[in-house]
């Protein structure tokens, strides 16, 4: 199920609100079943979900049992729907604000993520997001670069090379270095040496063991000491997105998260889960291939906007 049709079936149990005269306890229930399965669908983690069903439940029965106002038949309508709002905003508001960059300042940011589905298929996203990111950056004034430290992937430089090119952002990487930790060192010293005021380090996202990966990754940390590491999630990662995250917090321990494919078939709740699991902000996200295609992502007009 994509996103746009799990908006269409949270509007439709939340509007089924409009055609009953009475709500009780039975309504809030049915209720929410619906948005449950919804979200379950989406592959928003299961205990996620319980707990939102749980929370808006407690919510609204306290309100419900006060008597007050708002408990009086014309408000509760407004009342649930706001509960389950609000709960669908917390599913994707860690509450933590992500770094920002600093003019006349090196920021430095690092991009990790993890090709989960084998090395035949497509990658991530990482490449792409990383251009996609140094062109928004550029647009908004600062001198931004990109590192490409992925020597795992055979023609992950060329990929850099060609898509900084045509974005006119300066890059750095070698054919013949092999050593990742070497050209992110150099790269960052570099573009630091040159005033760059955002430099973003591309990381391998595949290598023959997953804890080689994760002990490159720490390794690159310490070479370059990032302002901001950025978890990089296909929006198709599905349930597996919250061990992943969970171990990409434990050793690379990122600050912020994009999720990429955002404009497929992805149902995309898996990688949203990832916001709870770790509870780290989602920054932006990739919206299709184009390099401008990158999306500033906000919790609240989200809702909205999903909601419709
Ligand atoms: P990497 O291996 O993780 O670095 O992944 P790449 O950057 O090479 O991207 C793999 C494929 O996904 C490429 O064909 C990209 O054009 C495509 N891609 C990346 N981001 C998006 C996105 O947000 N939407 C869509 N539709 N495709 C994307």
């Amino acid at each position: 199920m994509v996103l746009s049709d799990l908006g269409r079936k949270l509007n439709a149990a939340l509007s089924s609100l409009n055609r009953v005269s009475i709500v009780d306890e039975k309504v809030l229930d049915t209720l929410l079943k619906e948005v449950c399965a919804a979200l379950l669908e989406s592959d928003v983690n299961v205990k996620l979900v319980s707990q939102l069903r749980q929370k808006v439940r407690i919510k609204v029965k306290a309100v419900f049992e006060s008597g007050g106002e708002k408990a009086k038949e014309a408000n509760k309508k407004n009342l649930i729907q706001k509960a389950v709002f609000d709960e669908l905003v917390s599913l994707v508001d860690p509450g933590v604000e992500p770094y920002k960059p600093k003019k006349g300042y090196p920021n430095v940011i690092m991009a990790v993520g993890l090709q989960a589905c084998g090395t035949l298929l497509p990658g991530n996203g990482k490449t792409t997001t990383c251009t996609k990111l140094a062109v928004h950056y550029q647009k908004r004034g600062y001198k931004a670069s990109i590192v490409c430290a992925d020597t795992f992937r055979a023609g992950a430089f060329d990929q850099t090379r060609q898509s900084a090119t045509k974005a006119k952002v300066a890059y750095f990487g070698s054919y013949t270095e092999t050593d990742p930790v070497a050209i992110a060192a150099q790269g960052v010293a570099k573009f630091k040496k040159e005033k760059f005021e955002v430099i973003i380090v591309d990381t391998s996202g595949r290598h023959k063991q997953e804890s080689e990966l994760f002990e490159e990754m720490i390794q690159i940390g310490h070479a370059v000491k990032p302002d901001m590491t950025v978890l990089i999630l296909d929006a198709s990662i599905g349930q597996s997105a919250e061990a992943q995250s969970r171990a990409f917090k434990e050793s690379a321990d990122f600050g912020a998260i994009i999720v990429t494919k955002m404009d497929g078939h992805a149902k995309g709740g898996g990688a949203i889960s990832a916001v709870a699991a770790t509870k780290t902000p989602i920054i932006f996200l990739g919206t299709g291939e184009h390099l401008t295609d990158l999306d500033r992502f906000s919790p609240q007009p989200f809702i909205s906007k999903l909601l419709g």
